[in-house]
């Protein structure tokens, strides 16, 4: 090799280096915030590996993100509002990771709605039984992506209702609230909160007009409650693009968008993946 080549053949090996470092930091740029525990989401080092590593959580498969380290992989994990507290575990390569679920008390909210949406006749039980088998493929659905997308929130407005609330309809308790609710006036665009593809759209009973994007990884949101769907099944979103509109379609007691976050099939708050905002959001409570 000739002396000088050495020289000339370096800009192209800075190049290199340079591309393989922005690339890596463009994978690991965005990622939720963490709370361990029920409804919250952790972030787990998983190791070095040449390719992404399957992990899998209750028998779900589950996030896989690169780590700052070239090589090294991180599992981003959903745990559901009934995950017993204590010892948990999620098994790489049939080998188990532990972490531990921290008590959390959320607190409760009383509400009052229609009776028929407290007590279904045997026909609206039959028609929630058919919706909740057609949501289930779609929240268990792993579409292989890269890392983890960037969020925004949907729209702006009161948040009416957070996420984990107790929930009492006219007194009766019921299931725990499975995700966001943000107040605004009937007809407001809301957005598309990461990029992704439209999975299902449909009325259904209590969640009305609603719209399931799948962000990739068993990463998905559903957002209820619509006036208006502005988009179809199969069709691919950026962050920001108009879904529909707000209104109160479904089991709604004014008009507002439902927003549930789920991550290998657990409901988890939507604030953990939205990014640390001034509070111009308007925190009522
Ligand atoms: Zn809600």
């Amino acid at each position: 090799m000739n002396k000088y080549a050495i020289f000339r053949m370096f800009p192209l090996l800075l190049i290199t280096l340079l591309g393989v470092a922005v690339t890596a930091h463009a994978s690991i740029k965005h990622k939720p915030n963490t709370n361990a525990i029920p409804g919250g989401i952790v972030i787990l080092p998983l190791g070095e590996y040449h390719q992404p590593p399957k992990a899998f959580f209750a028998k779900q498969p589950v996030l896989v993100m690169p780590a700052k380290q070239p090589d090294h992989w991180q599992a981003v994990v959903g745990i559901p509002l009934r995950q017993p507290l204590g010892e948990a575990f999620i098994t790489v390569n049939d080998q188990p990771i532990h972490f531990v679920v921290n008590a959390h008390e959320y607190p409760s909210q009383h509400l009052t709605v229609q009776r028929h949406h407290v007590h279904p006749n045997p026909e609206q039980l039959a028609r929630i039984r058919r919706e909740t088998q057609q949501m289930q493929p779609v929240y268990r659905h792993y579409r292989r992506s890269e890392g983890w997308p960037e969020f925004i929130w949907p729209l702006h407005g009161r948040i009416s209702s957070p996420f984990g609330f107790q929930r009492f309809f006219n007194g009766e308790a019921r299931n725990p609230h499975s995700g966001l609710d943000i107040a605004a006036p009937t007809g407001t665009p809301i957005q598309a909160p990461a990029a992704g593809i439209v999975t299902l759209t449909g009325d259904f009973y209590f969640n009305g007009k609603s719209v399931f994007i799948d962000h990739g990884q068993g990463l998905i949101s559903m957002m209820c409650h619509l006036d208006r769907i502005d988009v179809q099944d199969g069709q691919t979103l950026q962050a920001g693009d108009v879904i529909g509109t707000v209104g109160q379609t479904g089991r709604a007691t004014g008009p507002h968008l439902h927003w549930t976050v789920s991550l290998n099939d657990a409901r988890v708050d939507p604030m953990l993946v939205l990014p640390n905002t001034p509070t111009d959001q308007g925190h009522a409570r």
